[in-house]
């Protein structure tokens, strides 16, 4: 069958065949310059191939025959609308040829200037332009970046040759060299492909073009392009369209120039148009860094200044039609202005709040679009200080980017050291292999926290997060020596003391004091998340175990508490001790000496967090403590809590020894704890409704939920269920009144999932705790998983970390399961998520879909989580978000 397909696109002359809504086939690139033709702004002619046919080239091997028949039909098009001809010794056509996916890759794009340039055809542009210099550095640019691309020799072997030259001529600007020593690299620079690949440099241009095309298709393949849209979550499937457009020249002479300009600051939003241009000089002359750009006001001044201000008039222009912030490339030529690219800028969190309500008071668009446009993870950066996107500092490691935000301080490798160190004024990084609880005072005291192992779920990932502190976790690049005081980095040895900057954001460790900056939220922010708490459904609550962390929620919007880990309190000061002696105790009469001394802290804290989130529900769990994570490990603590409980150290030591468990995430933890020792719930119990009791004396309302963990059977609930009602009766019968309370459950084991109707019987609540759910639907220890999942995801078996993003196909599916057995047997049951992946966008709008009622996540995360719901809320709606139409 004649294959309809079509596969070139033409655009030029005031109009186009494509329009900015077919990205799929022109590429964002395409697609910007099909839209801006059809536009009347002045960008120069060209035409695009499809990036349809990149994935179907690849596959065969060759083209369809129609398209060296469509090429050359576009290519005359091309000829009669700039009057030159391919390959014409007199008046050459020179074109660019670039890449360009539907979905943009900075750093990704593959350019070829200046195509059709051979030892004839210069002589055409010689005679045309009266400038030999201008057309020797075309030409000699050409064959670099064809070397380059498409002999894949790199950029490495011409630069030497041109320092080499540049450095003979004791000059430091390529534009400093004269024609002759142009035409000299031209020479040279053939003569290394030559060389190396065996062929001559092709001077045919229609050969030069057919494989500057295959270059380009073949560019979606490489190792980096592939890397690249793994890491950006970019379909494979997409394809590269091949953008040629006529040359236009930027490298003419001091009144010609190329530049990048953003129609608003992209940092913080502020709208006025900015960006950075250079003289004499063509395509990447302006990123590379070879020479230093100007400012773009600079542009408006003198001779330059009309095209500074048609440049003004292009960009109000664009942003009025694509209705957002647009990344602009130009070229003027001599005082003719001409449009290279255009596309959405990418901005930081602070910009994409600003810009948005910004847009909304400008009348471009609606609210609920300013909602949709704002990515709800961005919003991790309104309130941390960042690293200077700037910064040249050394990166000298990569974790996982557990806890956001950027922080500067000395290595050092041991808690004490580094509280000791803070109390002196020092800012400290902690370097740990991992951390648990007896690090705790360490990471209080700490800038940052950065390990070796684990994974998002971590001990050190959970406590930073909680504390908004920033962390990297699982840097599996470095190997830490505590003892050594020094960690190993890609060759590099860290010692104490060394400045480090970590960045939480990105994972990134860098050597040095990086730059940081020190975003604002503002009117802008509080605007944006009003317009998005009038759209949202789910309410959002935090993950809290202090008062201060409740009261810190609070101001980030949080609707109460979703879970309050009760175990947490006990990481500080005597507490552990206190919190050890109850795990060690031989009997239950050791027990019950210490559980009455947690009893007062843990009424004191509750509270403190009633107090703090008056009038919304908190939601208790009792105890869970992983037992590995409290017992006592070195020498010093061994000894200190045998004092304390005054038994011989061989008596205690033989008793740790006893609890030590094979596999701690699977063992003795959770409700299996208070079944075996129900005094530790009661204990619980009481102090949960004495402290309740005790704020509504104080005429305040208090919403309490007592959560049960890591149920698996129903029995287990029901048992531990009678033990809190019975104390709760207590309570309010001695203090004379009663408090409104639920009990309810965490959904954390496939088994509770699967058995949700009958748990639902004795559940008022279910709350799922998507940590544990993941680690056993997955069978995979989250202590460990950061050893080699990291690799799942860079090798594309898994899309995502879990522990990150809420498995949707198989703990999702649990998820469903178990709300709607859950409703089946009660069904005003109160639904929600307190796992990490209740702060984290595409877990939350699962949320909003599978029907919870909450989400409940770290407090830096509550704004993230509020933005998510509007999202989902406004998605279910049908409101269509034009964001993803623009190029
Ligand atoms: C969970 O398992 O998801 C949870 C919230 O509990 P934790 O992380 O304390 O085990
Ligand atoms: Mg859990």
């Amino acid at each position: 069958m004649p294959s309809v397909e079509r596969f070139v696109y033409f655009f030029g002359q005031g109009r186009a065949d494509g329009t900015a809504a077919m990205r799929d086939i022109l590429g964002g690139k395409g697609a910007g310059l099909a839209e801006m033709a059809n536009l009347g702004l002045p960008v120069p002619p060209g035409f695009t191939i499809s990036a349809k046919l990149c994935l179907r080239y690849l596959a065969d091997g060759h083209f369809p025959d129609e398209l060296r028949e469509e090429v050359g039909r576009h290519l005359k098009k091309l000829e009669q609308a700039t009057e030159k001809k391919f390959g014409d010794p007199a008046r050459p056509l020179l074109v660019s040829v670039r890449s360009g996916a539907a979905v943009s890759m900075p750093g990704m794009m593959e350019t070829i200037l200046n195509l059709g340039l051979n030892d004839e055809t210069v002589q055409g542009l010689i005679a045309g332009s009266g400038n030999p210099r201008f057309a020797y550095d075309s030409y000699r640019r050409f064959v670099m970046m064809y070397g380059d691309v498409v002999f894949e020799l790199g950029k490495e072997p011409f630069d030497e040759v041109l320092d080499e030259m540049k450095r003979r001529r004791k000059v430091t600007r390529d534009i400093d060299l004269p024609a002759d020593d142009l035409a000299a690299l031209v020479r040279e620079y053939k003569a290394i492909v030559q060389s190396r690949r065996g062929v001559p440099f092709p001077e045919d241009p229609k050969t030069q073009l057919w494989g500057a095309i295959e270059a380009v298709f073949k560019s979606w393949r490489t190792r980096r392009a592939i890397d690249y849209r793994r890491v950006h979550g970019i379909p494979d499937e997409l394809g590269t369209a091949v953008n040629i457009v006529a040359m236009v020249y930027g490298n003419m002479g001091e009144d010609c120039g190329t530049g990048v300009a953003f129609t608003r600051d992209c940092r913080t939003g502020e709208a006025v148009l900015n960006g950075d241009f250079l003289t004499n000089a063509q395509g990447e002359d302006v990123v590379s860094g070879a020479r230093t750009p100007l400012p773009l006001e600079k542009l408006n001044r003198g001779k330059f200044a009309k095209v500074y201000k048609e440049l003004e008039a292009v960009a109000a222009k664009l942003e009025d039609h694509f209705k957002d912030v647009q990344d602009i490339e130009f070229t003027f030529e001599h005082d003719h202005l001409y449009m290279l690219q255009t596309r959405r800028a990418q901005r930081t969190g602070l910009a994409a709040v600003r810009i948005a309500v910004e847009l909304v008071r400008e009348g471009k668009i609606s609210k609920d679009e300013a909602v949709q446009r704002v990515p709800p993870q961005d919003l991790d950066q309104v309130f941390h200080p960042m690293v200077d996107p700037k910064a040249k500092e050394t990166v000298i490691a990569k974790g996982l980017p557990a806890s956001p935000g950027a922080a500067i301080g000395e290595a050092v490798f041991d808690a004490d050291e580094a509280e000791a160190l803070a109390r002196k004024g020092h800012k400290v990084i902690l370097i740990r292999p991992e951390t648990s609880p007896e690090d705790f005072h360490g990471i209080v005291a700490a800038q940052a926290v950065l390990t070796a192992r684990g994974g998002m779920t971590s001990h050190a990932a959970i406590v930073a997060r909680g504390m908004g502190k920033t962390c990297v976790v699982g840097a599996k690049d470095i190997e830490v020596e505590p003892a050594a005081g020094r960690f190993r980095a890609n060759g590099r040895v860290v010692k104490k003391g060394q400045l480090l900057t970590i960045d939480g954001t990105t994972g990134e460790v860098r050597l040095g004091a990086a730059k940081l900056v020190q975003p604002e939220a503002g009117e802008h922010y509080d605007t944006l998340m009003k317009w998005a708490d009038e759209r949202r459904r789910l309410r959002v609550r935090t993950n809290a175990d202090t008062p201060q962390d409740a009261k810190r929620a609070r101001e980030f919007g949080a609707e109460g508490i979703g879970l309050c880990r009760t175990e947490h309190m006990f990481f500080e000061g005597d507490r552990i001790t206190a919190m050890r002696e109850m795990i060690v105790a031989p009997d239950e009469a050791g027990r019950r000496r210490a559980l009455a001394k947690l009893l007062p802290m843990q009424r004191e804290d509750f509270e403190g967090i009633f107090e703090a989130m008056t009038g919304y529900p908190v939601t208790i769990r009792l105890l869970d403590p992983p037992l590995h994570e409290f017992l006592p490990h070195t020498k010093e603590e061994l000894a200190g809590l045998a004092k304390a409980m005054k038994l011989p150290l061989p008596r205690l030591k033989a008793l740790v020894d006893g609890l030590v468990e094979a596999n701690p995430m699977l063992g003795h933890r959770g409700c299996r704890l208070g079944i075996t020792y129900p005094e530790i719930t009661e204990m619980q119990a009481r102090a949960i409704f004495e402290a309740a009791a005790r704020v509504v004396a104080r005429g305040k309302k208090v919403v309490v939920e007592v959560m049960i963990p890591l149920v698996a059977i129903a029995e287990e609930l029901r048992r531990q269920t009678a033990i809190v009602r019975r104390v709760a009766q207590e309570v309010f019968h001695d203090v004379g009144h009663a408090v409104p309370y639920l009990v309810g459950t965490m959904i954390e084991l496939p088994r509770a999932a699967l058995t949700a109707d009958e748990i639902a019987k004795e559940a008022e609540f279910f709350s799922f705790g998507t940590n544990d759910l993941t680690q056993t639907t997955f069978g995979l220890s989250r202590d460990d998983a950061g050893r080699f999942l990291p690799f799942y995801v860079e090798s594309g078996i898994l899309k995502d970390d879990p522990f990150q993003v809420l498995d949707q196909d198989g703990v999702g599916r649990l998820i469903e399961v178990a709300v709607k057995l859950g409703r089946g047997t009660r069904p005003e049951l109160k639904v929600g998520i307190c796992g990490e992946h209740g702060g984290e966008s595409s877990s939350v709008k699962f949320c909003h879909h599978a029907g919870l009622n909450y989400v409940s996540c770290s407090p830096f995360r509550v704004p993230i989580a509020r933005l998510a719901a509007a999202q989902a809320a406004l998605e279910e709606a049908g409101v269509i978000n034009r964001t993803k139409a623009t190029v």
